[in-house]
C-alpha cells in the first residue's frame, strides 16, 4: 500500500493549490479526482481574480427586481420552483446576511485572504511559468442607470478605506478603454487592482505540472472512499490503496456527499452558473472582463472566445441544466457587444459552492482528527484558490499563518 504525508481530495483551482503549497513545504502528497483536474467548476468561470472584492451578492430586493426574478424572467438570477422548499432555510439565512454590516463584516473577516488573491497567484503563476494566462487590466463594472451606480457607493467608500485604487468612469473613457461597448450605459467603475485569466483550465493544469515537478501524484479515484485506518486516512485510487496522514477535502459543491457520511453535516447550497463563448463580430475585441451589474453577467475575453457567464440559479445540484437566463440577457448583451455565433453548440453549467455567510469553510474538520476542509468559495474560487493554498499549507504544517483563520472555520455553524 502506497502512503503519502497528504491527500488532497479534489483538483480544482483549490484542491491544486494547496497541493503546490504542500508539496513546497517538502510534503508527500497525492491529489486525487475522479477526473482529469481542472475540469469541473474551476474550469467555467469569468476568469476575474477579484482581489477588489469587498462586499457579499446581495440578496435581491426592490419589489420590481423580486417580482420579475418570482415571474421567472430575471436575468441576474432564476430558480426550479420544486426546489425552493429544500433550499429555504439557506436562502433566509443568506437573506440575512444581506444586511449591510453584515455585509460590511464581510468585507472586514475576508480582507486578509483578497488582499493576497493576485499576490499569490502572481507566485504560483511566476513557479508554474504561466504568465501567459495571466492579464492585469483589471475589470469593469458597468452602470446602465445613474440610480444603480448610487446604489454601490458603499462598496467605493469601503474601497478608500481599505486603500483600493478604482476609476469612475464616464461613457467616453470607458470607450477610450473598451472600444468595442456600445454606449448603453451611464458610467462604469474600473478596478485596476483585479487579475483576470484567459484560460481557467490551462492555468489549473499549470499549477498541476508544478506539483508534479515538486513530486506530487495525482491519482484516479472517488473520494468517497475516504475511511479512517487508525491514526491515519485511507482512499482508493485507481492505482490502488492510499494511506495518508492527513487528508484535505477540497470537492468544491460536491464535499458534503463526502462529509456528510461522516457526521459533518454543515449547510453548503449551490448557486448554479452557466457560460457560453461567442466569436466578436468583426475585429471587435475586450481588454478585459466586463460585468453588466443591472443586468447580471460578466463578458470575458478567454482564449476560446467571448465567455458569457450567469449569474445565479437556485436549483439541485444534479438537476438536467435550465439556461433560460442566458437566453434572457442575450439581447441585452447583443445591445452591448458585438456577439457573433455561438462557439459551441450547448452551454456549460456549473455549480458555485456557498454558504449563506458567502464565505468559505477552511480549517481542521470538526471532530475528525487529521481531516481538513477547503472548500465553500462561492464566486470566488479561482480567485481565493492559491491564498487558500498558502493558508491551509501554514496550518498544517504548523507554521504561522498568514491570516487569523478563526472567521473561516466550521466551528461558526456548530451552535
Ligand atoms: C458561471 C461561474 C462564473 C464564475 N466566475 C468566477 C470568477 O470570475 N472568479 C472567481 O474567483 N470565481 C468564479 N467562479 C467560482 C469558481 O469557479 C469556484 O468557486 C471554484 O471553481 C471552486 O473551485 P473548487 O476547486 O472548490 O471546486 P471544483 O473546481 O469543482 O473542484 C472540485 C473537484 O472535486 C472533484 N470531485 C467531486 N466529487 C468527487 C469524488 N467523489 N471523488 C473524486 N473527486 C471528486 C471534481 O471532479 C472537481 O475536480 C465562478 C463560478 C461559476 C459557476
Amino acid at each position: 500500500m502506497a502512503r503519502v504525508d497528504a491527500v488532497v481530495l479534489g483538483a480544482g483551482i483549490v484542491g491544486t493549490s494547496i497541493g503546490v503549497h504542500l508539496a513546497k513545504r517538502g510534503l508527500a502528497v497525492a491529489l486525487v479526482d475522479r477526473r482529469a483536474p481542472g475540469e469541473e467548476t474551476s474550469y467555467g468561470n469569468a476568469g476575474v481574480i477579484e482581489g477588489n472584492t469587498l462586499l457579499p451578492h446581495p440578496f435581491p430586493s426592490g419589489l420590481s427586481t423580486l417580482f420579475r426574478i418570482a415571474a421567472m424572467r430575471g436575468t441576474e438570477a432564476s430558480y426550479h420552483l420544486s426546489f425552493l422548499p429544500r433550499v429555504a432555510p439557506w436562502i433566509l439565512a443568506y437573506r440575512a446576511n444581506s444586511a449591510m454590516q453584515r455585509r460590511i463584516e464581510f468585507a472586514e473577516l475576508m480582507r486578509p485572504l483578497f488582499s493576497r488573491a493576485l499576490p499569490e497567484h502572481e507566485a504560483l503563476i511566476a513557479d508554474a511559468g504561466a504568465e501567459r494566462y495571466l492579464r492585469r487590466e483589471g475589470w469593469l463594472k458597468l452602470y446602465r442607470t445613474d440610480a444603480a451606480f448610487a446604489a454601490t457607493a458603499r462598496e467605493r467608500e469601503l474601497a478608500q478605506k481599505y486603500g483600493l485604487p478604482f476609476r469612475i468612469l464616464d461613457r467616453a473613457a470607458t470607450q477610450a478603454l473598451e472600444p468595442a461597448l456600445a454606449p448603453v450605459f451611464e458610467r462604469a467603475v474600473h478596478w485596476p487592482g483585479a487579475g483576470s485569466i484567459t484560460n481557467p483550465l490551462g492555468l489549473t493544469r499549470a499549477y498541476v505540472a508544478r506539483f508534479e515537478k515538486l513530486g506530487g501524484v495525482v491519482l484516479t479515484g472517488d473520494a468517497r472512499t475516504l475511511r479512517r485506518n487508525g491514526s491515519k486516512w485511507q482512499v482508493g485510487t485507481q492505482e490502488g490503496v492510499l494511506d495518508a496522514d492527513a487528508a484535505v477535502v477540497a470537492l468544491g459543491p460536491w464535499a458534503p456527499d463526502l462529509l456528510a457520511p461522516l457526521g459533518i453535516k454543515l449547510p453548503l447550497a449551490v448557486k448554479r452558473g452557466y457560460h457560453r463563448h461567442f466569436r466578436p463580430r468583426g475585429n471587435a475585441g475586450l481588454n478585459r472582463p466586463v460585468v453588466d451589474t443591472e443586468v447580471g453577467y460578466c463578458v470575458a475575453p478567454m482564449e476560446q472566445g467571448l465567455r458569457l457567464t450567469t449569474g445565479a440559479e437556485f436549483a439541485d445540484r444534479d438537476a438536467p441544466p435550465t439556461p433560460v437566463q442566458l437566453e434572457r440577457l442575450m439581447p441585452a448583451a447583443k445591445a452591448l457587444f458585438p456577439l457573433g455565433e455561438a462557439v459551441e453548440a450547448t452551454p456549460w453549467l456549473g455549480s458555485r459552492p456557498c454558504f449563506a455567510d458567502s464565505r468559505p469553510v477552511i480549517g481542521r474538520a470538526p471532530g475528525q482528527s487529521g481531516l481538513w476542509l477547503a472548500y465553500g468559495h462561492a464566486h470566488w474560487g479561482l480567485t481565493l484558490g492559491p491564498a487558500t493554498g498558502r493558508l491551509v499549507s501554514e496550518m498544517m504544517s504548523g507554521g504561522t499563518p498568514f491570516c487569523d483563520p478563526a472567521p473561516y472555520g466550521a466551528e461558526r455553524f456548530m451552535h
